[in-house]
């Protein structure tokens, strides 16, 4: 298979453009006729929803939850990336292109990520116009905060509930076409299966979550935006519905799954601090503009930090990085806190954890200005720890926390099935192998708002497209397929629930291919989840039917899903024989253990094509840098 991107000639500046224009369209009478399904309501399906409507689109919109407000990206806390450069302080479409692309660690597309940064501009000023309450100064001007990876303040923010204020947003204008009758809203519905006919995607099987009721809609083409899935590690930083199985499905039909390898561990969290935890807590990258990260200098201080003076405290991102500090990007600041606490400088009664202190800012600023930025923040810490940040610094750690890999798409956003678009954390998107703070809100909506609503036309126009309704045969194997499926779940009356399970995947993926892999390592997990995967299917515990509202075969259907899916991502991790953003293979690193990239053999996106259970083929689309030079990335 040969992969092709489609990505326009000419120059880099011109190049979307061009495309726009070249892009067939429409006719406004005619698009009424066309119905499109949107899966998922989280900032790239609401905002694709809203703007396929609002040009004319029938629309029909899925979600899990009982509400798309409920959707992961409610959870998004520092901000949103823009290259508006209102505090003068020299960014640029072009500062955020290189940013973007070095950030990545050289491993995304240049194109997509030009798109990107031009794109960033339009989105503030159109969640503006929806009345979103970004953070203002002073005099008026839309405020600005720095996030890891830029040494300019192009952050626009919400305190720190931006992506509950842009949801919101879209969401509002999502419901403004749904009362005009141009989308149609399909709530509690879990998808669990994709519908091809002649090749192309024609609809999607669904279940209903509350009556166990099977469901099939046709469309003329269909939209993912189904969110990413870190929860294969289990503990994550996602929201618990987070899962894999509308990519999953769609790629054991034929759509590629692009670098599943590339997750991103986030290095501010809290602290994992029990075996029964489900959930780990993010504590926004925001506050590494204010705060600074620290160690005792004496392995195993005992005294409170407050009582430790400056001289016997390691800044160790500060001294190691003096250009970037505390702001180093995600990636680098991971490892850096995983290194120091494996050096047995941790602090905490597991030693895994480092000090993320506010208290030079709060004695600088005060606390009233502390108290808007990070208020919320400060508040959500304490409930969860007991301990204010405003007395004692907070201990934090690494976590899972955003899939850089998803399903393969073009420059179009269309899957390797026509027909098939993917938007959001569910495409392998523009972040290449690290993605930077505060660019998932923007790609999500960039996607939704503004590049969805041309590329869908230009497919629409210029492609034949049959009526297909729901008595097509193609829907009715998907539906016994996946029918079967939930009655072999049912039929196992094993003795271990699917949270146990997926526990034990969760230990596996955290252990060998988490922060740093090796590849006994890796080997040894490859096996090891086989074995778990055979176990599941013999042991595992479902109560009840599939007739109504059943929790436990929702999650063993997921944990199915993540089962298989886990062994893609060691395979992808396996074969890139590099280290690349959050992709550490120990055996490739510098002196000073920063990751170290294989430009000549590893330059590609892995974009991998199932081959059957437990099996899939590699295919490469080589990435070309015309506009950035590849270097080596360096912080300090
Ligand atoms: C705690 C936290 C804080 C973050 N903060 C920031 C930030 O400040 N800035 C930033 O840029 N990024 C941030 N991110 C990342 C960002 O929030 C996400 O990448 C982004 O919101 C994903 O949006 P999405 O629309 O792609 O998917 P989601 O918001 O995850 O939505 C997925 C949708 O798909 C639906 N769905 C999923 N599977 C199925 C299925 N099988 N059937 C039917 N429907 C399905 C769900 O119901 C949901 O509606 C943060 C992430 C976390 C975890």
């Amino acid at each position: 298979m040969k992969l092709d991107a489609g990505v326009p000639g000419g120059p880099i500046e011109s190049k979307w453009d061009r495309h726009r224009f070249e892009l067939k369209l429409v006719n406004p009478a005619n698009k009424r006729k066309f119905e499109i399904i949107v899966v998922g309501t989280g900032l790239a399906g609401a905002s694709a929803s809203a703007s396929l409507a609002e040009l004319g689109y029938n629309v029909k919109t899925f979600c899990i939850q009982d509400t798309p407000r409920r959707a992961h990206s409610i959870a998004a806390q520092g901000g949103i990336n823009a290259a508006k450069n209102y505090p003068g302080d020299g960014d640029s479409i072009w500062r955020l292109f290189y940013d973007t692309v070095k950030g990545g660690d050289f491993r995304a597309r240049e194109a997509n990520v030009y798109r990107l940064a031009q794109i960033s501009t339009l989105i503030i000023d159109h969640c503006v116009a929806q009345g979103v309450p970004f953070a203002r100064e002073y005099g008026g001007l839309l405020a600005n905060r720095s996030f890891g990876g830029a040494q300019v303040s192009r952050t626009f923010y919400a305190r720190g509930q931006t992506g509950q204020q842009l949801l919101l947003g879209a969401y509002q204008a999502m419901m403004r076409q749904v009362r005009a009758g141009r989308v149609k809203m399909f709530p509690r519905r879990d998808m669990l299966d994709l519908v091809l006919v002649d090749g192309m995607a024609r609809g999607i099987v669904v279940r209903n979550l509350v009556t166990g009721e099977m469901e099939s809609h046709p469309a003329h083409a269909v939209v993912l935006a189904t969110g990413g899935y870190g929860n294969v590690y289990y503990l994550s930083t996602n929201g618990a519905s987070g899962n894999v199985n509308a990519a999953w499905r769609a790629h054991k039909k034929g759509a590629l799954f692009a670098n599943p390898s590339f997750t991103q561990i986030h290095p501010t969290c809290i602290p994992v601090h029990g075996t029964y935890q489900s959930k780990l807590t993010l504590m926004s990258e925001s506050l590494r503009n204010d705060g600074r990260v620290w160690v005792p200098k004496n392995p195993g201080d005992k005294r409170p930090p407050n009582r430790i003076p400056e001289s016997e405290r390691n800044y160790f991102l500060e001294s190691k990085y003096p250009s970037f500090g505390n702001l180093v990007p995600r990636d680098v600041a991971s490892r850096n806190v995983k290194e120091i606490c494996d050096q047995g400088l941790g602090v905490g009664t597991t030693r895994y954890a480092v000090y993320l202190d506010l208290q030079d800012a709060i004695r600088r600023d005060g606390m009233e200005v502390i108290k808007k930025k990070y208020g919320n923040l400060f508040q959500m810490y304490e409930r969860i720890t007991g301990q204010s940040p405003w007395e004692v610094p907070m201990m934090i750690y690494p976590a899972v926390h955003y899939a850089m890999g998803g399903l393969w798409v073009d420059y179009n956003l269309m899957s390797t099935i026509p027909g098939l678009f993917v938007l959001g954390e569910s495409n392998f998107s523009d972040h290449g192998a690290n993605r930077l703070g505060a660019s998932a809100l923007m790609q999500g909506l960039a996607d939704g708002y503004f590049i969805i609503p041309y590329t869908m036309g230009g497919y629409l126009a210029g492609t034949r497209l049959p009526e297909v309704t729901e008595g097509h045969h193609a829907f009715r194997e998907a539906t016994n397929q996946a029918s079967d499926m939930m009655a072999k779940l049912l039929s196992i009356r094993g003795k271990r629930t699917p949270a146990d399970f997926h526990r034990e995947l969760g230990r596996i993926m955290w252990e060998y291919v988490g922060m740093s892999r090796d590849e006994p390592g890796m080997i040894k997990a490859r096996a090891m989840i086989a074995t778990l995967r055979e176990e599941f299917w013999k042991n595992v515990a479902v109560p009840g039917s599939h007739k109504d509202l059943n929790q436990a075969l929702e999650r063993a259907n997921r944990v199915a899903d993540f089962l298989e899916f886990a062994e893609l991502l060691l395979e992808d991790s396996l074969s890139r024989e590099e280290s690349c953003g959050c992709h550490f293979n120990v055996a490739f690193q510098t002196e000073e253990h920063e990751a170290l990239r294989r430009d000549e053999t590893c330059s590609y996106v892995a974009a991998w094509e199932y081959a059957g259970p437990g099996k899939a083929t590699l295919h490469k689309e080589p990435l070309k840098f015309e506009y950035v030079e590849l270097a080596t990335r360096s912080y300090k």
